[in-house]
């Protein structure tokens, strides 16, 4: 059956790029009822670390890109590279080479004056019978073929190929027993029984050193999709100028991880004009056919417009949730019932919120308990005249029904009664109830509050 791996480097945050590889590793799987695999690349002990590791699982886990088996970590299958590595050199399909590093430097040298890419060619050593070898550890190569080409028909960029002449004997195995990274990777890809290797396209180039090594051990080739990479708005590779990269800074910025992914599937991949297509459909249409191979650029103003359409569509429940987490995390004090006001409010809140984020600043007026902390603007409007007619609004408000219905209509009666226009009535009250200029329509903000916080507020602004 399709097995496929998302095989990040534990060098730092999961970007947004990576999270698409996942994501597309993820849907092609279970499109065909297969496995989604995840190995931690951690050869580079250097630079990957402990922290990065649990960066990246924390990440696929709140895009819903958990894997589904345990995660494999690299180093722990070293040993098996080595007897690899040892196996192709007993089956004559590799060689002992005991360079010394001032000879590969020379090499190097040598090249770097032609201009031509460096090549190694030590083939010297193939002939060399090991009791007259010098005293130095050697590395493992493989033997390049040296004739012909290689040609991948890659599922995404087509038939690529490359004259084997371009290839040289690389190492498999370094001279301190430690396996080189292309080496481990097929031998991990063969042993997880990876069906599809599908990822940046800045990897195109490994694939034919990475053939080497299957060819030579007999071991039959995954089939390969090489995606093209994000850029930003203006073409270059993604960073941090661009905006938020990490794929837990988007969730710090208050997006929806059904969002994220929602765009990154659109984002360089696509079904006619479909622009909402959740996890169930995204697995349902998902094929490697449909992706292009032009790189994609990243659009924030997009990704929040699609964002805004998950918000409205999501559980006023979880909603809340959200919301009231991120006030704590804001240090807004909301008593026991803050939730239950914030809840109250959520189907108009969503509304106008494009990030949780927004959502949750437009919701801490109706979460803290008492008279909201009032802005400028707010505070300028509060005249005497606002204030009076807040004083008769109380007086009057005690005996109104408490349904929001209901209250729009006792609000306009109440207007028409008083001879005064609706705006004159909605605006004291809406400083008063949420001590900003702007807030949702005001009978659902006066249903919202329950009578009793929403009479507080009024008389404390009434003074
Ligand atoms: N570890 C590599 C990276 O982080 C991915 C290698 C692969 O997918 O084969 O870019």
């Amino acid at each position: 059956s399709v097995r496929t791996r998302f095989a990040p480097s534990p060098t730092g945050y999961l970007h947004i790029g990576g999270a698409r590889t996942a994501l597309f590793n993820y849907l092609f799987a279970h499109h065909h009822g297969g496995q989604y695999l995840l190995r931690i690349e951690d050869t580079d002990r250097q630079r990957s670390t402990q922290d990065a590791v649990q960066q990246i699982l924390d990440s696929l886990d709140w895009l819903g890109l958990s894997p589904d088996e345990p995660p494999v970590f690299q180093t722990a299958n070293e040993s098996r590279h080595a007897a690899v590595a040892r196996e192709l050199l007993a089956k004559g399909q590799a060689y002992l080479a005991y360079d010394t590093p001032e000879e590969l430097a020379a090499m190097r040298a040598a090249s770097e004056a032609t201009k031509r890419p460096f090549k190694y060619d030590g083939s010297r050593w193939i002939a060399l019978d090991p009791k007259d070898a010098p005293g130095v550890a050697p590395a493992i190569r493989i033997k390049a073929p040296k004739s012909g080409e290689t040609a991948v028909s890659d599922l995404v960029q087509g038939e690529v190929r490359v004259a084997n002449a371009e290839l040289d004997d690389m190492i498999i195995l370094r001279s301190d027993g430690t396996p080189t990274y292309l080496h481990a990777v097929v031998v991990d890809d063969h042993d997880m029984r990876i069906t599809h290797v599908i990822r940046g396209d800045d990897h195109l180039t490994n694939t034919f050193r990475q053939c080497m090594v299957y060819d030579a051990m007999g071991w039959q080739r995954p089939k390969f999709a090489h995606i093209p990479l994000i850029h930003g708005a203006d073409g270059a590779k993604l960073s941090k100028r661009h905006g938020a990269v990490g794929a837990l800074e988007f969730r710090e910025q208050g997006f929806l991880p059904e969002a994220v992914c929602n765009y990154l599937l659109r984002l360089g991949w696509g079904h006619g004009d479909e622009e909402f297509i959740p996890r169930d459909r995204a697995i349902e249409l998902f094929d490697l056919g449909g992706v292009g191979r032009a790189a994609s650029r990243m659009d924030y103003v997009k990704l929040t417009h699609l964002n805004g359409i998950y918000l409205r569509a999501a559980d006023d429940g979880r909603l809340t949730e959200e919301v009231l987490a991120r006030l704590s995390r804001h240090k807004v004090d909301f008593g026991t019932e803050g939730g239950d006001r914030v809840r109250a409010l959520m189907p108009v809140l969503k509304e106008r919120a494009k990030t949780l984020e927004e959502l949750a600043s437009s919701a801490a007026f109706a979460a803290v308990e008492g008279p909201p902390p009032m802005d400028a603007k707010a505070a300028a409007m509060l005249t005497p005249e606002a204030k009076a007619r807040l004083a008769d609004l109380a007086q009057f408000l005690t005996d109104a029904p408490w349904e929001r219905a209901d209250l729009e209509s006792w609000l306009r009666d109440y207007a028409e009664v008083k001879g005064v226009k609706l705006g004159q009535v909605a605006q004291p009250l809406r400083i008063a109830l949420s001590g900003s200029t702007q807030s949702p329509p005001i009978d659902a903000v006066l249903w919202a509050l329950g009578r009793t916080e929403a009479m507080d507020r009024i008389l404390a602004a009434a003074g």
